[in-house]
């Protein structure tokens, strides 16, 4: 049996568990699968569930696929939603696609440059993984909008979302591409920041469209 469908199902029993409707599988399941009989055996086979009459508990493997198959699903839609604005379509498609091939690396790297966030954009609970632990001592979330980081530091730009494409070219000829290190002199009236020995202020609207990492002062 495909990986997937095991993986929709474990999520499924998630989403159940979690909004307190677990009874409803058979049901939940046989809306997009016609042999539940046949896929409830392979989770059982597989060690990921029990069933006990109408009832179907996952085990503790099955929970802790399901845990990683859910956290993977919801970082990626936040980091769709938030990062690339797509709509939640698009945002529900590619999570349902990222969630099976992520690795714990990458989920854990995409966290932390999110600030480790605990819902996603439905306000459902992320789980949390072994990074948001961390988190604790390192407050700071990887990558910011220049326009939340603090004035007189010293960052890199590590991309730009400009809701106007047509600034991209204006935007590179002053040197604001991603990997150039510049400096935030201030925020208001207006956003300045200083790039190379050159002063440039930009419109706040744009400063939240670019995105910069923290780097060191030496
Ligand atoms: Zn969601
Ligand atoms: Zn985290």
């Amino acid at each position: 049996m495909e990986r997937e469908r095991i993986d929709e199902a474990l999520e499924l029993l998630w989403v159940l568990d979690e909004e307190g409707h677990q009874d409803t599988i058979r049901f939940c399941l046989s809306s997009d699968d016609d042999n539940v009989d046949e896929l409830l055996q392979t989770l059982v086979a597989q060690g990921h569930a029990v069933i006990d009459g109408e009832q179907v508990r996952m085990t503790e493997t099955g929970i802790d696929l399901a845990r990683g198959l859910i956290r993977r699903h919801r970082l990626s839609e936040r980091l769709f939603f938030d990062v690339f604005d797509l709509t939640m379509d698009e945002v529900e498609r590619g999570a349902c696609k990222t969630e099976h091939i992520l690795s714990e690396a990458l989920t854990d790297s995409i966290c932390t440059f999110l600030g480790h966030p605990t819902t996603c954009p439905h306000s459902k609970p992320i789980p949390r993984g072994e990074c948001c632990k961390k988190y604790r001592v390192d407050v700071q979330p990887v990558v910011t909008r220049l326009t939340e980081f603090e004035v007189g530091k010293r960052c890199k730009i590590v991309f730009i979302t400009p809701s106007d494409v047509t600034r991209i070219g204006r935007l590179s000829s002053i040197g604001i591409i991603p990997g150039s290190v510049i400096r935030l002199i201030q925020k208001k009236p207006s956003v300045v920041l200083q790039i190379d020995e050159t002063t440039i202020a930009v419109d706040p609207e744009l400063a939240g469209e670019i995105y910069v990492k923290r780097i060191s002062e030496t």
